[in-house]
């Protein structure tokens, strides 16, 4: 099923990222965990794609098999920056006639190898090439791309990046899905810049529920979010009792979801990391409201 046609209902619902193992000892714990997830009956799972392309067969199989075994949508996460032309087209035949109806079509971090390189010999620079080379070879295929409520950080003005954001909408994208915030003021804001920059396709609001302390720094330094004091508070007070961190993190991601919906928002993305519990957890909170 499209992710498009799935937003356009106006039920509440979540769906759940996972990501496949990068090695394959790692790969039977790993679809235990991703098997765990959609067994809980998201909306759909969308299974990311390594950096560099590392994982990029098991993505495959991981979003196959949620979607043959669960009857669950899928969304494939495909990168574009460090592949060739060719392993591109291939990655879209294969999702293809893997029965995979979604892709997100992302460019992809620029690693420090990447950008020690001539960029003027890379085959892409941007999502929208992908965008567009999906559109041109597979046009059934639905499409998602991301955004960034607080700015790309290789974006020198939100402006700029909302231009971008919008030639890339233009592309084919059909719907976006957020970096993850922790302030929704930052997500109604942007996206009522997007909206009067004419950009209409539905957004998706990504949510990470940060269950431990040593996640926090990652996440800022993936995402360079900004954390509001309510959150920090909690992660002093939490942070070295781990089963107290977890129920306050569960408990925060919770309570964003709740006004998203309370605001608006019918479906929000949650970044489940490839933990069922937690997963389960913030299902089991909005129990009533999912009815
Ligand atoms: P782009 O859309 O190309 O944007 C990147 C930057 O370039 C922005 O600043 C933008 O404004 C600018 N830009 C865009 N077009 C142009 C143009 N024509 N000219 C000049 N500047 C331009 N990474 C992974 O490796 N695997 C994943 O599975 C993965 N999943 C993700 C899912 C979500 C929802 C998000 C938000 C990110 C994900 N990422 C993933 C990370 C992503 O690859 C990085 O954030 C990457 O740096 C940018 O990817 P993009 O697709 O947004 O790039």
């Amino acid at each position: 099923m499209k992710i498009s046609d799935l937003l356009k209902e106006e039920k509440f619902s979540l769906s759940f990222e996972v990501f496949p193992p990068k090695t394959s000892t790692a790969f039977a714990s790993i679809q235990a965990a991703t098997e765990a997830i959609a067994a809980l009956g998201p909306s759909f799972v969308s299974v990311t794609y390594g950096a560099g392309g590392g994982t990029s067969a098991y993505t495959l199989d991981m979003a196959k098999n949620i979607q043959e075994k669960f009857q669950v949508p899928t969304l494939a996460h495909l990168t574009c920056v460090s592949s060739s032309r060719e392993t591109v087209a291939q990655r879209i035949r294969d999702i293809r006639n893997a029965g995979i109806g979604n892709i997100m079509a992302l460019r992809g971090d620029l690693t420090p190898e990447l950008e020690a390189t001539d960029r003027s010999q890379w085959n892409y620079r941007h999502a929208v090439e992908l965008v567009r080379e999906i559109k041109a070879s597979a046009p059934e295929i639905c499409i998602g791309g991301a955004c960034y409520p607080e700015v790309h950080p290789e974006s020198a003005t939100q402006k700029e990046d909302i231009l971008h954001l919008k030639e890339k909408v233009e592309a084919g994208c059909d719907f976006l899905t957020t970096q993850m915030f922790f302030d929704n003021n930052l997500f109604f804001n942007f996206l009522y810049k997007i909206r009067e920059a004419g950009i209409f396709v539905p957004v998706l609001p990504g949510i990470m529920p940060i269950t431990k302390a040593n996640q926090v720094a990652r996440a800022i330094k993936l995402s360079g979010s900004f954390m509001p004091q309510r959150f920090k508070s909690l992660v002093d007070r939490f942070g070295e009792n781990s089963a107290a961190m977890q129920q306050a993190g569960i408990a925060y991601a919770t309570d964003q979801i709740i006004d998203l919906f309370a605001n608006g928002i019918h479906h929000v993305h949650v970044y489940s990391m490839n933990k069922p519990e937690v997963a389960a957890k913030i299902l089991e909170n909005l129990s009533e409201i999912l009815k």
